[in-house]
C-alpha cells in the first residue's frame, strides 16, 4: 500500500527512482481513491481512460534512468486548461463536448517531463466564482466538511489534492482562484508574477489578470511545478522570463509588512484574525520583523477588479457564438442561433458579460473602465512604495473559512470574499497561500504572502523555511 497521505512529489520521485513502486502502481493508487471518493466530492468532471498507458510510458523513462522529478507524477488539471485531443469545457454547457486541438504551453512542458494527467477538474463556469457552485456540472464538496464549499474557482483541483485524488494540480488564478480554494482545502496555492507562466491554452477570463498556477501539498511541490511550467513563450506575447530579484534565503532580517487597517475590517472572521496573528508570531519567532504598512488605495481594489475583470471577460467570451466552439442550437436564422446558443451560459457568466459590456460602452467607458484603470495604477504604485520598505506583505488569504454550500445566495457577498486575493492580480505581483491553521470546527485557514514582481522564488524560500 502506498501511503498517499504523506506523499509529496519529491518523496514520490525518490520512491519511483529507487523502484519502491512504479508509476503504474502510483497511478493505480490514485485511481482507486478517485473511484472511492469522487462520486461524493465531484472534484473530477472526467477521469482520463488512458491513465495507465501514460504511467507505463513514464515507467519506461524511469527504467531507462531518464526520470526527472515530475516523471510519473499524477496530476489533476483544471477544466480550463487545454490538453490536446481531450475534452475541455471550463465547466460550461457552451463548451459541452469540445475537444482541445492543441496543448496549453504549461501542459506541453509537464508532458515533456513525463507527468501523468489523471483527469480534468471541476471549477466555476469560466472560472467565475469563489466556491465552484457556479459550475454547470454541480458543486465540488470540501473534503474537510462535505457540507461546505471548496472555494473556487479551482475548487476541483484543490479538493483533489486535499483528498489524495491527485498528488498536485494545476489551477488558474484571475482574482484568487488558486489561492482561495487552496486555503479552504488546507493545501498550498501559488500565483506567479503576471506573465511568468504562459497563458497559451488557458481559456481566457480576464487576460491582464489570468495566471496558471500550481496547487500542491507543500511549498516545495508547488515550486517544482512552477519551475517546470514557467518561462517566456512565443505563443503568449505577455509572457516573460522571470528575472529573479533579491533571493531571501532565510527569514532572518526579513521585513514583513502588514496592512492592518485593511485587514481589521468588520467582515473578517474572528478565528481568521486570531490565526493570522498567530502566523505573524511564528514569522517573528523565526527572525522576521513585522511592521505596519499603509496601502491606502487597497480600499478600491475590489471595485477595480469587478470592473476590469468583467470588461475583459465580456470581450473574451464574445468568441463563443456557436460557430467556432462547442454546440450550436439551431433557431430560425443566424442571429437566432446565436442567441439560443449564448443562452447556454449560466447566470453568473451572463451577469459578468452584461456588466463588462456596460462598463465598456461608449457612454460609461470613462466613468467606469477608465476610472478602474486609473485606480489600478494607484494600487500598483502603492505596492511599489511599500515594497521599498518591506520585503513581503502578509494578509489572510480569505476573510472567512469555507462557507456552507448554498449559504451565499447573492453574488455581491461572494465578491466580497475576494477582498484579500484580487490585489495581487491587479498589481501583477506573486502571492502564495500556505496552510496556517484550523478553526475550532476543523476548517483549514490560509496565510497569504505577497512579494514584488519577480519575487516568486523569495516567496518559496520564506514559506519553505517555516510552513
Ligand atoms: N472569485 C473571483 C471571481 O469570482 C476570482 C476568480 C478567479 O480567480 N478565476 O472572479
Amino acid at each position: 500500500m502506498i501511503d498517499l497521505k504523506n506523499l509529496t512529489i519529491k518523496k514520490a520521485h525518490g520512491h519511483l527512482t529507487k523502484g519502491d513502486f512504479s508509476a503504474l502502481e502510483l497511478a493505480e493508487a490514485y485511481l482507486k481513491n478517485i473511484e472511492a471518493k469522487n462520486k461524493e466530492l465531484n472534484a473530477y468532471l472526467e477521469v482520463f481512460n488512458d491513465v495507465r498507458e501514460q504511467a507505463k510510458e513514464a515507467d519506461k523513462r524511469i527504467k531507462a534512468g531518464k526520470a526527472e522529478v515530475l516523471t510519473g507524477i499524477p496530476l489533476a488539471i483544471k477544466d480550463n486548461i487545454l490538453i490536446q485531443g481531450r475534452r475541455v469545457g471550463a465547466a460550461s454547457k457552451i463548451l459541452d463536448g469540445y475537444v482541445a486541438p492543441y496543448d496549453a504551453t504549461a501542459i506541453k512542458k509537464l508532458k515533456d517531463k513525463g507527468a501523468v494527467f489523471l483527469g480534468r477538474t471541476n471549477c466555476d463556469e469560466f472560472a467565475m466564482g469563489g466556491s465552484t457552485e457556479n459550475s454547470a456540472y454541480g458543486v465540488t464538496k470540501n473534503p474537510h466538511d462535505t457540507s461546505r464549499v471548496t472555494g473556487g474557482s479551482s475548487g476541483g483541483s484543490a479538493a483533489a489534492v486535499a483528498a489524495d485524488l491527485a498528488l498536485a494540480a494545476l489551477g488558474s488564478d484571475t482574482g484568487g482562484s488558486v489561492r482561495q480554494p487552496a486555503s479552504f482545502c488546507g493545501v498550498v496555492g501559488f500565483k506567479s508574477t503576471y506573465g511568468a507562466v504562459s497563458r497559451n491554452g488557458l481559456i481566457a477570463m480576464g487576460s491582464s489578470l489570468d495566471c496558471v498556477g500550481p496547487i500542491a501539498k507543500t511549498t516545495e511541490d508547488a515550486e517544482i511545478i512552477f519551475d517546470c511550467i514557467c518561462g517566456k513563450d512565443a505563443l503568449d506575447s505577455t509572457s516573460i522570463e522571470l528575472s529573479t530579484i533579491n533571493l531571501q534565503r532565510s527569514i532572518k532580517e526579513l521585513k514583513i509588512g502588514v496592512p492592518r487597517n485593511f485587514i481589521e475590517t468588520e467582515g473578517i472572521d474572528a478565528e481568521v484574525l486570531k490565526d493570522f496573528n498567530e502566523s505573524l508570531l511564528r514569522l517573528k519567532k523565526a527572525g522576521a520583523k513585522i511592521v505596519d504598512v499603509d496601502l491606502p488605495s487597497l480600499q478600491y481594489a475590489l471595485a477595480c477588479y469587478y470592473i476590469i475583470m468583467p470588461a475583459e471577460a465580456s470581450t473574451n467570451l464574445a468568441r463563443f457564438d456557436g460557430v467556432k466552439y462547442g454546440p450550436r442550437i439551431s433557431g430560425t436564422n443566424g442571429i437566432n442561433d446565436y442567441f439560443k446558443t449564448r443562452a447556454l451560459f449560466g447566470p453568473e457568466v451572463r451577469r459578468r458579460i452584461l456588466l463588462g459590456t456596460y462598463v465598456l460602452s461608449a457612454g460609461y467607458y470613462d466613468a467606469y473602465y477608465g476610472k478602474a484603470l486609473a485606480a489600478r495604477s494607484r494600487i500598483r504604485m502603492d505596492f511599489e512604495n511599500v515594497f521599498n520598505k518591506v520585503g513581503i506583505i502578509a494578509v489572510p488569504t480569505s476573510p472567512t473559512p469555507a462557507w456552507k454550500i448554498g449559504e451565499k445566495t447573492d453574488p455581491l457577498s461572494m465578491y466580497l470574499a475576494d477582498i484579500f486575493t484580487v490585489t495581487a492580480n491587479i498589481a501583477g505581483i506573486p502571492a502564495i497561500s500556505v496552510p496556517s491553521g484550523k478553526t475550532k470546527a476543523g476548517l483549514p485557514l490560509g496565510l497569504q504572502l505577497m512579494a514584488p514582481v519577480g519575487g516568486d522564488e523569495k516567496l518559496f524560500n520564506v514559506c519553505k523555511s517555516i510552513f
